[in-house]
């Protein structure tokens, strides 16, 4: 009968073998994820091990207590592998994750090494002695022992260590280091209390009930894999502390020796796990909503991440365009002019003609690229407009000038058309609109292939209110329906444009738009569809003041 008594060391042992097992039945069953699987693993090496300590506190000899040692030895064994095992799932690290699977084999290569030696040899396990009045330990070590120890520890420390440099690495990943602190935790405390195993081998009299602090690591970390996904410190905390207040509570109500004394009891445990619950809930509601914070407050710090790079590389793009086309431009000016003058030689009035309009063109070109650069101050909502008296009807006949031989390079016509007939002068931004008229143009030429292009002046009383009215058709490719509305939108093009024109911005239609709008009028395009040829409309009011 002697066999069956069990000792508190047993009682240990196989609480934490069958909490083990039932550990690892959850990640296996609930588990979704191969991290899920690796510590339900992880949990069934760590149940073989306690299980076969329990058989070790029963054994009544030292041949039943060697048996026994060896089978928990196979779950010791395995230990830092899978805990290794379980990191490497656990990091996800992308550098990792190439050698990983190599890793993995090597690592479970060298561990059945060991488990074969341990089984077929005595050089892990080789004599027991009696010790703590209670059971066989496998003390003092086998020959191969201290090497095995030495490779536990290193295993685990570099385990450790891999976690930890993760940590450092994702500065910004709160979600994962707030699991790695909890991870830290956890496994500290089930550790800690599992070495101590060890410790008895050697001859240090530590008794092994420390095992009971395996359950607790171990628990703590499989809940909250599951539960939270996250390691969730607080909330087990609470838990556990009221885990062990319920606890005390329960062995007082048991001990109680008079009747008063257990309504007493009851009072007090009934308050304890009142207070615990609401400590749980309150705790778990507080972590919920920070969690919740720290992945929208990580959601918006990487949009504005993206945002922030986004207008750099367009600060980017608008000063190269700007310095790049600048210092050309001042060349071609300069010399323009200078053989207008006459500084290369007497020229006719034909050539000093052309070159007039060379020299106009490079000084819109100038104009453009400034224009490149207010669409920075579009963004920035920094725009800045001159509206003076103007003769809108000259500033289109000038546009119109300056496209005409681009124009007829490709083939196309021109056409003017004023029935606005005498247009009165009003409040514009000359440069800008000149901008605005010059994209609407130039469009019209750059997507057409044949054809004409009809630029038309009039008059409206749209609201009542003279408006100058300035519309381009064209020949062209044309616009789908679906994609008329899109236009004036910043960088947007359509399929066609881009086969035909595959250097297109998509910025000119956004500029024409928010200036015309600045000017209190619209801007609108009309088209039969792909291949039809478009209209793009423009209105302004003729305000005097
Ligand atoms: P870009 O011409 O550089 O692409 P825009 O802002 O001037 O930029 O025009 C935006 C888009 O509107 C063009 O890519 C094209 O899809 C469409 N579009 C503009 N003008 C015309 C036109 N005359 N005919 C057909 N499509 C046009």
């Amino acid at each position: 009968m002697e066999i069956l008594s069990i000792t508190l060391t047993g009682w240990a042992a196989i609480t934490t073998a069958l909490s083990m097992v039932i550990l690892a039945g959850l990640m296996f069953i609930l588990g979704r994820e191969k991290i899920h699987f690796m510590w339900g693993v992880f949990s069934s090496v760590v149940a073989l091990w306690m299980g076969a300590f329990y058989a070790v506190t029963l054994a009544g000899d030292p041949e039943t207590a060697r048996f026994w040692w060896k089978i928990a030895y196979v779950g010791i064994i395995l230990i830092p592998f899978t805990f290794l095992h379980f990191v490497l799932e656990f990091i996800g690290n992308e550098r990792l994750n190439r050698l990983k699977n190599r890793i993995i084999v090597i690592l479970y290569a060298i561990a059945l090494v060991f488990l074969f030696l341990n089984l077929t040899t005595n050089l892990i396990i080789d004599k027991v002695t009696f010790l703590f009045d209670e059971l066989y330990y496998n003390s003092p070590p086998a020959s191969l022992h201290p090497y095995f120890l030495a490779l536990f520890s290193a295993l685990t420390i570099y385990a450790f260590y891999l976690v930890y440099r993760e940590y450092n690495v994702k500065r910004d990943d709160t979600l994962f280091r707030s699991r790695v602190r909890y991870f830290f935790f956890a496994l500290s405390i089930g550790y800690v209390g599992a070495s101590m195993n060890f410790l008895a081998v050697y001859g240090i009299q530590m008794h092994p009930l420390t095992n009971l602090m395996v359950i607790i690591g171990a628990s703590i970390v499989g809940y909250a894999i599951l539960r939270h996904q996250l390691f969730n410190i607080r909330i087990v905390t609470a838990q556990l502390l009221t885990l062990i207040l319920a606890g005390f509570g329960l062995f007082r109500l048991i001990v109680s020796a008079s009747v008063q004394e257990m309504v007493f009891n009851v009072l007090l445990l009934a308050i304890t796990l009142l207070v615990g619950v609401y400590l749980i809930l309150s705790v778990r509601k507080e972590v919920e909503q920070r969690e919740r914070l720290e992945v929208l407050s990580h959601a918006l710090a990487e949009a504005n991440e993206e945002l922030k790079k986004l207008d750099a590389a367009k600060s980017e793009f608008v000063s190269i365009a700007g310095h790049q086309l600048r210092a050309p431009l001042t060349v071609i000016r300069g010399y323009v002019s200078m053989a207008m003058e006459g500084s290369f030689g007497a020229i006719d009035e034909k050539v000093k003609d052309a070159l007039g309009k060379v020299e106009y063109s490079a000084v819109q070109l100038v104009k453009l690229v400034a224009s490149l650069l207010d669409l920075s101050r579009i963004e920035s909502g920094r725009i800045k407009y001159d509206f003076v008296m103007g003769d809108f009807q000259s500033l289109t006949e000038k546009v119109i000038e300056e496209f005409t031989s681009p124009a007829k390079k490709k083939g196309l016509r021109i056409l003017f058309e004023n029935r606005a007939g005498t247009l009165p002068q009003f409040l514009f931004d000359q440069d800008k609109m000149r901008e605005v008229a010059v994209n609407l143009v130039d469009n019209a030429v750059k997507y057409s292939k044949e054809g004409e292009v009809a630029v038309r002046l009039e008059v409206t009383a749209t609201g009542g209110k003279p408006h100058a009215r300035l519309s381009v058709h064209d020949s062209g490719i044309g616009i789908k329906k679906e994609d008329i509305a899109k236009l004036f939108s910043k960088f947007a093009r359509t399929e066609q444009a881009q086969l035909a024109d595959p250097n297109g911005m998509g910025i000119g239609l956004y500029f024409v738009k928010r200036v015309v709008e600045d000017h209190g009028g619209k801007v609108w395009a009309e088209s039969e569809g792909e291949g039809k040829g478009s209209t793009f409309f423009l209105e302004i009011p003729m305000r005097s003041r």
